[in-house]
């Protein structure tokens, strides 16, 4: 007999554990396949941990496996194993860890497979053209099928009449119609890339040469290429050897409908060679996407992080593009790092690891440094100029409390206003960023630039409309709006944040013949809006851009001359230990997508705080210097990564129960640590208010813990991950570690 050891399809601890079952006389059963099993009273999913012969479970207590699902084997072997990284790494159970691998399409709906008729022949070509001598089109017909079966919809195409000859050969038992499976491909958009490979420069040359040289052995590497140096072609190249040794391999971005330009560039090279998987297809398009991977058509796979997890058989290398951006850490449990998840595989696979990034985040920027744990090291690979030679783009810094002191209320200072005339009248383009985040806002000086901080905390304070009130987002300190300026005494002191709506109307009022177009969250809520305001601004449909942070990232129009930081101070001020990481990355991408072809490029950067060492560094577009300040500010003020940001949020449409929830869980942590010994592994721990107290109706409350992150950090994980498995009846609970925004 054949037994398999199967895991619930289900997230309930409780069914975490493997379930044996019989394999039915005649199915062929592997790890890694999902299966359709009876479980108590219901029939449940469940995917193949593993088989075996025997078993100590008595015959009459195991019941048959109802049913495989799919034709191969969901999961690859070096998926499963990846699995027992994540059930350590984050804590979750087998199902968990499995659901990321697959298309959500395999468990849930089941996608109707696309099919399309095909024509064939039943018998000889020539037997078949003796039957029909005196009907030229029937024969026309046969001659198209002599060398095998046809789409319907071809023959119908090429051949007038089609359609009536292949009813009449049918009827006369000549033709067949079957189905064909057709894998639907989604629509990628053309940026004009070209199919051939440039000549690399030195640099990008010697960046592949390393690269290539661990193809052997496997490696992770950052590779630390200034804007517009060319890190596209280094993958391209590496991507080319890698599969000239009969390999596969996955390329990250940060979001796919960001990054049109991106996703054309590896189609034009690699062609159907390629597949791109995100959650913005069709269910259907995802599907066969996936499928093209797992039958290994689609050797190159490009995609926003859940494609880290693609069936790519062994890969060769796995590149990890703006490495910095947060959308490469899951928002949903398990909360994976892509990167982490990269380099696991890689580990697996003997593949290559490639962070790439003009602004690497700090944590991965520590990791090259001495005396890091082997484990944790990435060696560094530097693009430090622009391909071809071209210049940086000339960049400078306007103090906004001057133009207010010279009279000038308006959002653009005068240097802005001259820089887009001088653009517009030389037939160049402009982007304008406004950086602004959700619906955080500070509180500024707009004479002195002063602005509101914790005085606990050394974040800025967010204003809460309906409480008319500062709150300090880490210990929850509050305290009333300051009336003027504590530091200078002016009246001008306000809430933050001009929208992108208001800055395209000062620019179309200030220039009337300009054409203006917007890209934020209004603009492009429709399945390719993001793309088609991309194509139409490459094809000078607009000459200024005017967006959010959407518009900083990854692009590369020749023809952008200038681009303007309308409020640089925005994304610097918001209540997070990132804000200077974020900053100095949104405005030195920013500035790097100016001159990127032949004529030079200028930045204007627009604050109220220009000593900020965020946007001097950006302003130098020096990354070293900033890299500096930033690791001694983490490591002077307890902040990761030398530190862990740990919250369990507890949610309730009861308020006091979600309070009693956190304190309650404060006192069982307080004493779990204790029982452990781990209390000096934590630096603080907080019961109170979530920094957003209700969302749809429910109150939060949080326990927030601050850990050490060296030493026996997941001790302390341990424990919290236990107390999030027992919230009191009516409340929920989640876990976050190092979470990406502390709402
Ligand atoms: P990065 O991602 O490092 O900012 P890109 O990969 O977008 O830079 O490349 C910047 C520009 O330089 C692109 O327009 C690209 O086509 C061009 N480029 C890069 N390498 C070469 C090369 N070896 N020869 C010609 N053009 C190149
Ligand atoms: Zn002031
Ligand atoms: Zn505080």
């Amino acid at each position: 007999m054949r037994y398999a050891g199967v895991a619930i399809d289900s997230s309930a601890r409780a069914l975490d554990r493997m379930f044996t079952y019989l394999v039915p006389e005649g199915m062929e059963i592997s790890a890694g396949d999902m299966v359709r099993v009876p479980f108590g009273n219901r029939e449940a999913e469940g995917f193949v941990l593993e088989t075996f012969d025997e078993t100590d479970i008595p015959g009459e207590k195991l019941k048959p496996i109802s049913a495989k699902i799919g034709r191969q084997s969901a999961i690859l072997p070096e998926l499963m194993e990846l699995m027992e990284f994540m059930k350590r790494r984050y804590l979750c159970t087998a199902a968990d860890a499995l659901r990321c691998m697959i298309p959500p399409q395999m468990r849930l709906s089941r996608v109707k497979e696309k099919t399309q008729a095909l024509a064939g022949l039943s018998m000889e070509p020539e037997r078949a053209l003796s039957l029909c001598a005196r009907a030229p089109k029937q024969q026309q017909l046969i001659r198209a099928l002599s060398g095998g079966s046809v789409l319907v919809k071809d023959l119908s195409r090429e051949i007038p009449g089609a359609e009536a000859a292949i009813r009449a050969l049918r009827e006369k038992g000549i033709v067949e119609i079957g189905s064909d499976r057709v894998l639907r491909q989604p629509r990628i958009s053309d940026f004009g890339h070209g199919d051939k490979d440039p000549v690399l420069t030195t640099l990008q040359q010697s960046a592949v040469d390393e690269l290539t040289g661990a193809l052997d052995t496997g490696g992770s590497f950052l590779l630390y290429g200034v804007t517009g140096s060319g890190k596209t072609e280094v993958y391209i190249k590496l991507i080319r050897e890698v599969l000239r040794r009969g390999r596969g391999a996955i390329i990250l971005v940060p979001e796919i409908a960001l990054t049109p330009q991106t996703v054309s560039w590896f189609h034009a090279r690699f062609g159907d060679l390629s597949a791109v998987i995100h959650s913005r297809l069709s269910a259907g398009e995802r599907y066969d996407e996936w499928e093209r991977i797992r039958l290994g058509q689609a050797r190159v796979v490009i995609g926003a992080r859940s494609a880290v997890f693609a069936p790519v058989e062994r890969p060769g290398a796995i590149i990890v593009d703006e490495e910095h951006e947060g959308a490469y850490i899951s928002e949903k449990h398990p909360r994976y790092d892509a990167r982490e998840i990269a380099r696991e595989r890689c580990r697996l696979s003997g593949g290559v690891m490639v962070l790439g990034s003009a602004t690497p985040s700090i944590a991965s920027f520590m990791r090259t440094q001495p005396r890091v744990r082997p484990e944790n090291r990435l060696t560094l690979i530097e693009l430090g100029q622009r391909a071809l030679g071209r210049p940086m783009p000339e960049c400078e810094i306007v103090d906004m409390r001057e133009e207010l002191a010279k009279g000038n209320k308006g959002i653009f200072s005068a240097k802005l206003t001259n820089a887009l005339k001088t653009c517009l009248e030389d037939g160049k383009q402009a982007m304008l960023l406004i950086n602004r985040r959700g619906h955080s806002t500070f509180v500024s000086c707009r004479a002195c630039g002063y602005v509101v901080k914790c005085d606990a905390c050394d974040v800025s304070m967010t204003f809460h409309l309906n409480e008319n009130a500062l709150r300090c987002h880490y210990c929850g300190a509050s305290r009333p709006v300051p009336e003027v300026c504590p530091k200078c005494g002016s009246h001008f002191i306000k809430y933050f944040g001009a929208g992108t709506q208001k800055v395209e109307e000062e620019v179309k009022r200030l220039f009337p013949q300009a054409r203006v177009m917007r890209m934020d969250m209004d603009t492009t809520q429709g399945k390719d809006a993001h793309a088609e305001i991309l194509e139409a601004f490459r094809r000078g449909e607009a000459n200024v851009l005017v967006g959010t942070q959407m518009i900083a990232k990854g692009l590369d129009f020749p023809n952008v001359t200038l681009v303007g930081a309308v409020a640089a101070d925005t994304t610097l001020n918001l209540p997070d230990y990132r804000s200077a990481e974020r900053t100095f990355q949104l405005l030195t991408q920013a500035a790097g997508r100016a001159g990127r072809a032949d004529s030079p490029g200028r930045v204007i950067i627009q604050t109220y705080t220009p000593d900020a060492y965020a946007l001097q560094c950006a302003s130098k577009q020096d990354y070293t210097a900033f890299y500096r300040q930033e690791a001694e500010y983490r490591r002077r003020s307890l902040y990761p990564p030398f530190t862990m940001i740990v919250r369990i949020v507890y949610a309730s449409g009861d308020e006091r129960a979600s309070a009693q929830a956190a304190l309650d869980a404060q006192n069982e942590f307080s004493r779990r640590l204790k029982e452990a010994c781990l209390q000096r592994q934590v630096l603080s721990v907080h019961a109170g208010e979530a920094p957003i107290k209700r969302i749809k109706g429910l109150s939060r409350h949080q326990l927030l813990v601050k850990i050490y992150s060296t030493g026996n950090a997941n001790g302390v994980i341990e424990i919290m991950t236990a107390l999030e498995q027992q919230p009191p009846e009516g409340v929920s609970a989640e876990l976050e570690i190092d979470p990406a925004n502390l709402f």
